[in-house]
């Protein structure tokens, strides 16, 4: 068990803004996982409006609707508390409008492309086609020692990764990024950038404690079985939702063929 002498301070930044899909429940999550482990724990919501702490050891940021987003980035480039935050040695993540806000560029609901925080080399722009929007399923980077990881995806922006940046991992099923590499999230040193919601960290508590021994050190086992569960019924679900569309497929084709 890792030794400290405070407190680790998780702070939720502006769940009131950026909070879709239960992103808000990733603090949650990191705020038990350690206190199921006796370590003590602060859990801030740093709501809009009102100053984010630069002394933070792990910070989330949910996704948003583009308005709600763009007041996020505008709010959080003010005294850059999570560029501070990150300097000293904080882990950060950052889902799908987190995720953008975080990067160099990102479109804003106006149809302008805004500078980002610029704490992650990644470009984002608005997609032209349909938005992805459905389950996300994802083979991490080997390097980050994580299983298949699910979550659910609903943006109309675009992300490339630019040579600073590592994937996250690769899409299964999805679009993830959607840079056209195949890529989902970004991986920049402690900050973990992903377009899964979920809340993620829910569904996948080995990234949640990836995140936390970043900052806390080795931690111990804890019983996973009931997300493990989850996990594989995500996974069947769009297993089988894959097979049920191909063969809804085939027998149109079939069909036609014999109607022809
Ligand atoms: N507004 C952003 C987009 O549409 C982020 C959406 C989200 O966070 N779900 O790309």
């Amino acid at each position: 068990m890792p030794e400290r002498d405070s407190a680790v301070r998780v702070v939720v930044v502006h769940p009131d803004l950026l909070g879709t899909y239960g992103d808000g429940g990733n603090g949650l999550i990191l705020a038990r996982r350690l206190q199921w482990r006796g370590l003590a724990v602060e859990l801030i919501e740093a709501m809009s409006g009102t100053p984010v702490p630069a002394s933070g050891d792990i910070y989330c940021l949910g996704g948003g609707e583009d308005a709600a987003q763009h007041r996020a980035a505008a709010e959080l480039a003010e005294g850059n508390p999570l560029g501070q935050a990150v300097d000293n040695g904080a882990a950060v993540l950052a889902v799908c409008a987190g995720f953008q806000v975080l990067g160099r560029r990102y479109p804003s609901a106006d149809g302008q492309v805004r500078d980002g925080l610029g704490l992650i080399d990644i470009d984002t722009r608005k997609g032209g086609g349909r938005r992805p929007v459905g389950e996300l399923v994802v083979t991490p980077s080997p390097a980050l020692g994580l299983p298949q990881l699910t979550g659910y995806e609903n943006h109309g922006g675009l992300t490339t990764l630019g040579p600073d940046a590592q994937p996250l991992g690769r899409v299964d099923a999805g679009v993830g990024n959607g840079g056209g590499d195949g890529s989902e999230g970004a991986v920049v040193g402690r900050i973990f950038g992903t377009y899964m919601h979920g809340p993620v960290l829910a569904r996948n508590p080995a990234l949640a404690d990836l995140i936390l021994t970043s900052v806390v050190g080795e931690l111990e086992a804890l019983d996973d079985s009931e997300a493990e569960l989850l996990r594989r019924e995500r996974l069947e679900k769009v297993g089988t939702s894959r097979v049920t569309d191909r063969s809804r497929w085939t027998a149109r084709l079939t069909s036609r063929r014999v109607s022809g």
